[in-house]
Order: structure tokens, then sequence, then C-alpha cells
């Protein structure tokens, strides 16, 4: 891979790794046990990072990014992804929703996420659905100068902190599920968002996420992201995007517990040989690696589609968020069990690579649903 690397990409995977490497590693063991992080601190990370052009790198030249090419993208993001995943978010991977912004909407708020000073998430999954956004109880009725959102979401990654929220609700029970629901731009600080709670995890220490209501919560018709009805396409685009982000993240994890893995097995003896001489460590470690770059060429095949447009790259995403997602927790668990007991201890990421490999079989689409639209590719004979 290495060699195909022209001198640019070179230089924004060294800036990129500098960054990572010098300014977030350090902080991950006291950010995962104090399950917080200081929100000056993580400002001025991602103040940081917008100087050094890596925040939004994941961004057209017509949204106020780069316009990076895949090549460049995923050198950043497998950079990025080295480290742990509330200090993922100093580099501003952006939902690629911003897109549905009209012209008012980017002049108003784009200009604070661009630098980082204003956060957005989106919120689809509520208690009654996830996998199955058709089951979205959260609904908007039109008033004369807006809409008024009523309902529950859950699990939404950085809700307490973020600014805008991309809150998708139900506008017309009636309609097909393409049509039937909207997104709306709701502001943090709207008074019609209550109730804010903060769930207590397995692992991903520090990164929060947030329950909420939204009750009789007021929104212009200004606010609307994209147009009424079309909030299902707004989001789905994004997110099939965040999939190799979150693929990538599975990789980052396995490639370095991998790599700690091997320094370990070539350091400590046991029954007079070093754990490397061991056969049994071997095939661990080959199966490690083998599955690795099993993955990193799936996921580099998927975002070459995507990048193309190419009508397979939903397709190659799901491939490569399953795959990546479910390989992290075999080599992480393989990971663990080279390290022994030391491996189940806090004073190590190991353990930590373990809890937080898990997640990434559930968001972005379970690997259930990638399966079932793998399937449903395969037996159409596409
Ligand atoms: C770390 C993390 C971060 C998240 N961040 C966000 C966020 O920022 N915003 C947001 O909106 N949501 C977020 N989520 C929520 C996430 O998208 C949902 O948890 C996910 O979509 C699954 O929905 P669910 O939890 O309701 O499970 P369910 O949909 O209830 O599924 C439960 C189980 O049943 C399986 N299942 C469901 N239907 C079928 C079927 N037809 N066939 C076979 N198996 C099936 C699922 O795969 C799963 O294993 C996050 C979740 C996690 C864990």
């Amino acid at each position: 891979m290495e060699k195909v690397f022209d001198e640019e990409v070179a230089m924004i995977r060294d800036t990129a790794r500098r960054f990572v490497r010098s300014r977030l590693v350090p902080l991950e063991a006291g950010i995962d046990a104090a399950d917080d992080v200081d929100a000056d601190v993580l400002a001025r990370l991602r103040a940081e990072a917008v100087a050094l052009g890596l925040y939004g790198f994941n961004l057209p030249k017509a949204l106020g990014g780069p316009g990076l090419g895949v090549a460049a993208k995923l050198a950043i993001l497998e950079e990025v992804c080295f480290t742990s995943v509330p200090l993922t978010e100093v580099i501003g991977h952006l939902p690629l929703s911003l897109g549905y912004f009209n012209r008012e909407q980017r002049e108003r708020m784009l200009p604070g996420i661009l630098t980082g000073k204003k956060l957005v998430t989106y919120a689809l999954t509520e208690p009654g659905a996830g996998s199955d956004l058709s089951g979205i109880r959260t609904r908007s009725r039109k008033v004369s100068d807006g809409w008024v959102i009523d309902g529950a979401k859950q699990f939404i990654s950085h809700a307490e902190t973020a600014d805008h929220i991309l809150v998708l609700a139900l506008t017309d029970a009636q309609a097909a599920l393409k049509r039937r629901l909207t997104t709306f731009i709701v502001h943090r600080n709207n008074p019609g968002i209550v109730g804010m709670t903060r769930y207590r995890k397995m692992g991903w220490r520090g990164y929060h996420l947030n329950g909420f209501s939204l009750e009789n919560c007021v929104v212009p018709e200004s606010d609307v992201l994209g147009e009424a009805g079309g909030g299902f396409l707004a989001m789905i685009e994004s997110i099939n995007h965040d999939r190799i982000f979150s693929a990538c993240r599975s990789l980052g994890l396995a490639q370095r517990g991998h790599e700690m893995a091997c320094n370990y097995a070539r350091e400590r003896s046991a029954f007079g040989a070093k754990l490397a001489e061991h056969q049994a460590i071997q095939f661990m470690v080959a199966d490690n690696d083998v599955e690795i770059e099993a993955a990193r060429l799936l996921i580099h095949r998927a975002a070459a589609l995507v990048d193309a447009d190419d009508p397979t790259a939903r397709i190659a995403t799901s491939r490569a968020k399953l795959y990546a997602s479910e390989m992290g927790c075999r080599v992480s668990d393989r990971v663990l069990q080279i390290f022994g007991g030391m491996g189940y201890m806090c004073e190590l990421p190991i353990e930590r690579f373990y809890r937080d490999a898990r997640a990434f079989r559930i968001g972005e689409g379970t690997s259930e649903m990638q399966r079932i639209q793998i399937a449903r590719h395969a037996l159409a004979g596409r």
C-alpha cells in the first residue's frame, strides 16, 4: 500500500500521524478512566485540527472542505482511527447530510461547523425504532410558520454537547418510507428538547450517548433539512458514508492491538522460549495479520466505489463494515489472549480495545442489517 502513496498523500498522512500520536494518544487512558472529557480540551484540540487543515477532511470543496481524493481521505482515516473513539471526534469527520443545507443554511451554519466551533449530530434511533426506521414515532406537525415535533430519541452520540441535532421525524404516516420522514435541524438550546440523559456503557468511555425527549418542540421552516418528506434520503446517504469511518475505526483498533501483540510476543518468554516462537501464538498472529489486511482491502475498495459514485458502493460499504467490525472483535480477543493476564488489566489499552470493538457490530447498522443487504444483493444475482 505504501508505494502507491504519492508525495502529497504521504505528507497529509504524516501530519495526521504526528497530531494523533503526540496530541491525542497521551489523553486516551485518562479519558477512559474518567469516562469523561473536558469540553474545553476537545475544543482546543479541534482548533488545532482546523489549523492543520485536518478538520472536516472528508468534505467536498462545495461544502467548504478540502475536496481530497480517496487515497488522502483513507490515509487520514487510518491515522485518526489509531486513537480512541472519543478522540477521533477531534478530527471532524463531518456528516455528508450537510450537503442538503440550502444556501441560507450554509451561510448561517457552515462557518461554525467547519471551524469546529459548532458540533452536529444525528438522531434517528428511538425506543421503538433502531434497525427498523419504519418504527419511528417521533412526529412533526405543520403549523403556520414551521413545525412542532414530539417524541423521544435514544443512543444519540454526544447530543448533550452538539449544537445542531439532525432529528428524523414522521411527517406523513401514510406515505412510503422514503417519503414519510423529514429531517429537522434542531438547535440544542431549543426549549422543546427536554430530559437529556446520559447512558453508562461498556466501552467508548468519554464518548457520550444520550437520550432525550422532544416536547412541543417548535422548529422554523428555515430549519428543515432538504425537503419535507425527504428526510430518509438526507440521512441515509450520510450513514452509508459513515460506515466506512466505522469500518476504519475497527481496523485502527485491530491494527494497533496487533502491533502491540507482536512486540509483546517478541519480548515475553514462557517455557524457555519467546512467546513468538510458540506455534499457537504464531497462528493467532497470522490470523490477525490476514484478517486485518482483508478488512483494509474491503475498506479501500468500498471507499473507491463511493468516491466514484458507483451504484455498487452501497453494498461494498456494507461488506466492509460487516467484515471489519466482526474482525475487530476477533482480533482484539486474540490480542488480549496473547497478552495473557496483562491484557485483562487496565494498565494497558488492550482491554479497552476489546470493549470498544464490540459496539461497531451495532452502531451504523448492525451486522444483521448488513448481512440482510448483502444477501439480498447476492440472491438477486447482481
Ligand atoms: C455506540 C453507539 C453509537 C450510536 N450512535 C447513534 C447516533 O449517533 N444516532 C442514532 O440515531 N443512533 C445511534 N446509535 C443507535 C444504533 O444506530 C442502533 O442501536 C442500531 O441501529 C440498532 O438498533 P437497536 O439498538 O434499536 O436494535 P434493534 O433494531 O432492536 O435490533 C436488536 C437486534 O435484533 C437484530 N434484528 C433486528 N431486525 C432484524 C431482522 N429483520 N433480522 C435479523 N435480525 C434483526 C439486530 O441486528 C440486533 O441484533 C448508536 C448505537 C451505539 C451502540
